[in-house]
């Protein structure tokens, strides 16, 4: 089968790997529907997070099951799944508190091949979730932003503590941010900011929800947030992105006693203790507990309510993996689906 490998900084090739087996007896092989590049993947693919040996890449997924190990009985063959990018046992007291993503168990799924055409997931009974049937084609690109994107957008928003009444503010216009945006208009935010200076990006996150569009960044990004909000800041910042400015304009951005939700992989972050000290801001982040959202998510995507697959602005055919790598690392694409 084929599978997409990272050579190092910029290299990305597409070639033939050996099929995944069952190892355990937990175990689903999985052929995939399509596959895609997660922002996530170009900390690697810019060199900022170093390889030295070729690696797998990607940790989003959905596609049809084909074989399961003995133990499985959530799922079986000819069922359509989605999954997260951490497999968890779905047992353990973190799984059951809430937060899949940080089981006692968790297996990360950028150690499988995710962009290849078919995929052992460990756990299968903690970590997939079955469609009601199997999905219209077109759903596709809307369940495998599930796996990642929308969840991690959904926990952003829900982390930020977002609700009818509240006033929002995104940092960062990839996809999380977008779907961050459709994650607080879903979950009632009476208006959303939406920091984003690229056009098309604007116009999706008015599509997702977004009542307003803030272009500034830094200090005149938060004086312009400021402004917006009668000088307070707003209730709840999605923070997607990760960097020092995007997390301390999300804190700064946001009202005495309101609420961050950081899902941006933090990169070289440190954060002031006195400024935060004298914010009274709660801060909650990290990977997104997508597994605990699927189901509502799925539901939400199959009765055709939302849309989550919108972010995908670039379609390209496997065997042209780099270009699409290359068109989101140029911010030419948000978001790239690639197809067997
Ligand atoms: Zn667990």
């Amino acid at each position: 089968m084929r599978a997409v490998k990272l050579y190092g900084a910029r290299d990305v090739r597409v070639e033939d790997v050996p099929m995944p087996t069952i190892r355990e007896d937990g175990d689903a092989i999985v052929r995939l529907a399509a596959a895609c590049v997660c922002g996530s993947d170009l900390w690697a693919y810019r060199g900022i997070d170093p390889i030295t040996t070729p690696v797998t890449v990607g940790h989003e997924y959905c596609g049809v099951v084909q074989e399961v190990g003995p133990s499985v009985t959530s799922v079986r063959p000819g069922d359509f799944v989605v999954g997260s990018f951490f497999a968890s046992d779905g047992t353990c007291e973190i799984c059951r508190s809430g937060y899949p993503s940080g089981c006692v168990d968790r297996r990360g799924m950028g150690e499988e091949n995710c962009q290849a055409e078919y995929l052992r997931v460990p756990l299968a009974d903690g970590t997939l979730v079955a469609t009601p049937g199997m999905p219209d084609e077109d759903l596709v690109p809307h369940l495998l932003a599930a796996s990642d994107v929308l969840g991690t957008g959904w926990f952003a928003a829900k982390a930020a503590g977002v609700g009818p009444g509240k006033t929002v503010a995104v940092v960062g216009d990839g996809a999380v941010g977008l779907l961050g945006v459709l994650a607080a208009k879903e979950l009632g935010a009476e208006r959303i900011i939406a920091m984003s200076r690229h056009e098309p990006r604007q116009k999706l996150a008015v599509e997702f929800g977004a009542t307003d569009i803030v272009t500034e960044r830094g200090d005149e990004g938060v004086a312009r947030i400021r402004d917006l909000t009668d000088g307070l800041g707003v209730h709840s910042t999605l923070e997607a992105v990760g960097t020092q400015e995007s997390m301390m304009q999300a804190i700064r951005s946001t009202r005495r006693g309101g609420h961050v939700g950081f899902v941006g992989v933090l990169h070289g972050v440190e954060l002031p203790g006195r400024d935060l000290f004298f914010s009274h801001v709660h801060l909650h982040g990290g990977p997104a507990p997508v597994r605990a959202y699927l189901p509502d998510l799925i539901e939400r995507i199959v009765s055709r309510r939302i849309r989550p697959g919108r972010v995908f602005d670039l379609e390209l055919p496997f065997d042209q993996a780099a270009e699409a790598y290359a068109a989101m690392d140029e911010r030419r694409a948000i978001k790239a689906l690639l197809r067997f």
